[in-house]
């Protein structure tokens, strides 16, 4: 969310006339978009924020923070960046440059706007047009920025073109905000209730990013799978959109890969994983958040499932879509996890199998419910608790990657790999590989390997040839 988010920040500051520098220390305008997960991302904010006050007294800068900000830490970042605003408000990031009071490219562009019906010229800037028109309207006394409500915010945010950081893997937020509450959670604060994009607009922007090549593409949301749930019946559900993208890609005769995260276990439908298990652009890959194996825990996090629950969602994904990879998120060491309790979790990852687990240490966020109970189980425990996880997850990985071997897979190919000579991919299943090859014309691309060796987290494999699966 965070990368997608960044490739929209890009578009809006780069149509106000700054241009992208990857010299932090040559910058006049410094920003973050900061995530509330965990108190370390925070942390880091401040220690970046305090070096870049440290420079401003030798050059003029501006600094902006933005992202998933909790009210507590919103108050302290006032104080020391320079502006702040939520990710739904993007589109009037202009003003607020402009209104700052130090001579930057929005000072110049802030003037530029009240011509900007008859300057075609700068209108045709990418993103520049979604970006005016949003940030204000002409009225007899001028231009005054638009009152917004939340929902009608987001909605210009979506409307701004995303500069993409990739040629053949893209993001596409359908959904922003949670209604779901999880006690240990900051983010139905942090980014407001659920709101749904209209499908027609998710569904353009597929096909744009489809037509010019674009392999991988992710669908994005806090709760992808309540999609269209906050319309009241007049946007489609989750299921019916996947299936919608299921025929783009049946008719088209396009080869791509779409992938969505993060579904909530309390609305995976079995429609859901009928329809994966029926398209071929559907990737057999599936994210579901697990966050502990034990009842008592779960209620206490407010997640709305059961164990049993769980179970049955994976052994319906294993039964209809078998060749589908399933990854999970765990928290280790909530408020008051005891050994028991931490064994249900241990013992669910044992007959579970994951493909991957991003396995977290617990730690309380300000403002969350979980922030006012005790966070007792001591740091030490925390950290056992995830080694025995990362043990048990490895003899699964280690033991799927191992029957790999010997099989021709198609995957897509993300770049070179850090061993030189190589290339690195990916499977539809996301599994990590490399292959000897020096032929970077192969990067966004298919292809089809052999897979040689496996490790608990990656493959090695032979390179066999290009994959030209397309209609012409
Ligand atoms: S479902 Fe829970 S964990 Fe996920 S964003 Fe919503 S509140 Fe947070």
């Amino acid at each position: 969310m965070n990368k997608s988010d960044s490739e929209r920040v890009r578009t809006v500051v780069e149509a106000i006339g700054y241009r992208w520098t990857d010299n932090e220390q040559e910058a006049n305008l410094l920003g973050i978009l900061a995530c509330s997960v965990r108190q370390k991302s925070i942390d880091k904010v401040y220690s970046r924020i305090h070096k870049w006050n440290s420079w401003k007294n030798q050059r003029n800068l501006i600094t902006f923070v933005s992202g998933c900000i909790l009210p507590t830490d919103r108050e302290k970042f006032l104080k020391q960046f320079d502006l702040i605003f939520e990710m739904r408000e993007l589109p009037q990031f202009a003003d607020m440059l402009s209104q700052y009071g130090v001579l930057n490219p929005a000072s110049y562009i802030h003037d530029k706007l009240q011509f900007v019906e008859s300057d075609k010229e700068e209108t045709d800037k990418p993103g520049f047009d979604h970006l005016h028109l949003s940030v204000r309207e002409k009225t007899g006394n001028g231009l005054k920025p638009l009152i917004h409500r939340p929902e009608e915010k987001i909605k210009d945010f979506w409307h701004v073109k995303p500069t993409y950081h990739s040629t053949y893997e893209a993001f596409i937020p359908i959904q922003n905000g949670c209604d779901k509450f999880c006690t240990y959670c900051a983010v139905p604060y942090t980014r407001g209730r659920e709101v749904s994009r209209p499908s027609g607009e998710i569904l353009d922007e597929l096909k744009e990013l489809v037509n010019i090549g674009y392999k991988s593409v992710t669908l994005l949301g806090q709760n992808v799978n309540s999609y269209g749930m906050d319309k009241n019946g007049t946007e489609m559900t989750f299921p019916a959109l996947l299936r919608k993208i299921g025929e783009y890609g049946k008719i088209s005769g396009k080869d791509f890969w779409i992938y969505f995260t993060s579904p909530h276990p309390r609305d995976m439908t079995d429609e859901v994983i009928e329809v994966i298990s029926q398209y071929k652009c559907l990737a057999k890959q599936i994210h579901l958040p697990l966050q502990s194996g034990d009842d008592k825990v779960l209620t206490k996090m407010n997640r709305n499932h059961s164990t049993a629950d769980y179970r049955r969602i994976i052994h319906l994904i294993r039964k209809t879509v078998p060749e589908a990879t399933i990854f999970t998120d765990i928290i280790v060491g909530f408020a008051g996890e005891t050994d028991e309790q931490f064994e249900n979790t241990r013992s669910a990852m044992q007959e579970l199998r994951f493909n991957m687990a991003y396995i977290a240490k617990y730690s309380p966020r300000p403002g969350a419910a979980s922030s006012r109970w005790n966070d007792d189980v001591p740091a030490a425990v925390k950290s056992a608790r995830l080694h025995s996880l990362t043990r048990e997850l490895t003899r699964h990985t280690l033991d799927y990657n191992m029957k790999l071997t010997g099989k021709r897979l198609k995957v897509l190919v993300t770049g070179k790999d850090r061993k030189e000579g190589y290339l690195s991919a990916l499977t539809e299943g996301k599994i990590v590989l490399r292959f000897k090859s020096d032929d970077e014309i192969l990067i966004g691309k298919f292809a089809e390997v052999m897979i040689e060796s496996a490790t608990e987290f990656a493959l090695g494999a032979k390179f066999i040839g290009k994959i030209i699966t397309e209609k012409v």
